[in-house]
């Protein structure tokens, strides 16, 4: 009998590819003097008052499950919040679920309507966790590719051309992860229209929503026809940087939000009491912090997009988001080679574009959830590293030239 333990994971498992993010960070980790650009996270500590909140809460005792949906408390304040920042009111009742992040209100909505071979559409370069989750829970993604060119704004003809039948709903991510494109009003209209023709459930990420810089932020459930086939999840992570507290929350039709109760009751229970009462607290007394972070954000952004270009790495300024995705074909190098040896040359981590999609070969993300003074420590490192690549790539022998036909 074999004695390898491996023959016992699924083989849907086996055949899932590792987040080439965590592995690359892992080596960032050991490095001290690196200055990471790479992750996903707010380089902000999450406001005071929020872990006091967390703090007083255990104090108080706090320390049982909740309502499996969610203190219902905070679903009356993620209610009125919602309402105002992505324009459709859902019923506290009924029509929320309070997740353990994003992560779960994603996999969970995934879980909730797919049957297997069922297929989702979803835009690339994205968020490293969408076609895994879809993998997961039975179905098969069909991936749709957006441009540099038009800020990577999604486009409803290339849903068009991409559907087939079988699709039974949308993942969308804007602002996005890592392009840091958007979505706007016109542009939501249209992919609207295609979502009712198409008869799709859309499944919205709208995680960075308030750290949209340019336009405003348009939520696809408030959209006429379309909050009966949303589902919008949203969550503290990013805007409230409360990452650790691992929470989240999906809005939607109740018979939706019932269906993914039922996922998350089993394999969950109920997000974190102590987390709850702090996003509690974040949404009573904390968007004055997310302006503040915003403002920060913004200024770095301009920095990054303006170094980049200097350096002749070729990125549009995000419009959305806390992330860049310079192309780096300018070096010469592909983006893995560039991330690696930038890493192990200049100290400097960027995540190589193929992480969030087979096409994205010569780009990299990188973030400018970092502090200003490490960003410009960051851009002189690489500016350093560009002029030593520049160097070996000017008195290197000429390539010989490729066959014909090759
Ligand atoms: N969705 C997107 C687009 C993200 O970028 C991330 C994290 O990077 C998540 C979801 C996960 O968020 P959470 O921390 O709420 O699980």
């Amino acid at each position: 009998m074999s004695h390898d333990p491996e023959r016992f994971v699924a083989s849907h498992v086996k055949d899932l590819p590792r987040s080439g993010i965590r592995d690359f960070f892992a080596v960032v980790s050991e490095m001290p003097q690196a200055i990471s650009l790479g992750i996903g996270e707010p380089d902000f500590v999450t406001p005071w008052h929020i872990r006091e909140a967390a703090i007083f809460a255990l104090e108080k005792g706090c320390t049982s499950y909740t309502d499996n949906r969610g203190l219902l408390r905070l679903r009356r304040e993620i209610s009125k919040y919602v309402a105002g920042l992505f324009g459709p009111e859902y019923d506290p009742a009924e029509e929320i679920l309070v997740t353990v992040g994003v992560s779960e209100a994603v996999d969970i909505a995934l879980r909730a309507i797919l049957n297997p071979g069922d297929k989702v559409l979803y835009h690339e370069p994205c968020y490293v966790s969408y076609a895994p989750s879809v993998a997961l829970a039975g179905g098969e993604a069909i991936a749709v590719g957006t441009r540099p060119e038009d800020d990577f704004a999604l486009d409803t003809s290339a849903f068009e051309e991409a559907w087939e039948p079988g699709c039974k709903a949308l993942l969308l991510n804007f602002p996005t992860n890592p392009t840091g494109g958007t979505a706007d009003r016109k542009k939501l209209e249209s992919l609207a229209r295609f979502a009712v023709e198409k008869d799709l459930l859309v499944i919205s990420d709208e995680i960075y929503a308030e750290l949209t810089y340019e336009g405003e932020h348009v939520g696809i459930a408030s959209l006429p026809g379309m909050r009966e086939r949303t589902l919008l999840l949203h969550g503290f992570s990013k805007a409230f940087a409360m990452t650790g507290f691992r929470i989240g929350y999906a809005c939607g039709p109740a018979e939706l939000i019932e269906a993914m109760m039922k996922v998350h009751q089993y394999c969950m229970m109920c997000a974190p009491i102590l987390s709850q009462e702090a996003a509690v607290e974040a949404l009573v007394h904390g968007v004055d912090d997310v302006a503040r972070m915003k403002e920060q954000y913004r200024r770095r952004r301009d920095y990054l997009v303006r170094r980049f270009s200097e350096l002749g790495l070729s990125c549009q300024s995000p419009r959305g988001s806390f992330y860049t995705f310079p192309s780096v074909r300018g070096s010469g190098l592909d983006e893995v080679t560039f991330a690696h040896r930038l890493l192990r040359e200049a100290e400097v981590a960027v995540v190589p574009g193929t992480a969030f999609g087979e096409h994205w070969a010569n780009h990299v993300r990188a973030s400018f959830s970092t502090s200003y003074p490490r960003l410009v420590e960051a851009t002189e490192r690489m500016a350093r590293f560009l002029d030593k690549v520049q160097v070996s790539k000017d008195s290197a022998p000429e390539p010989a030239p490729e066959p014909v036909g090759a």
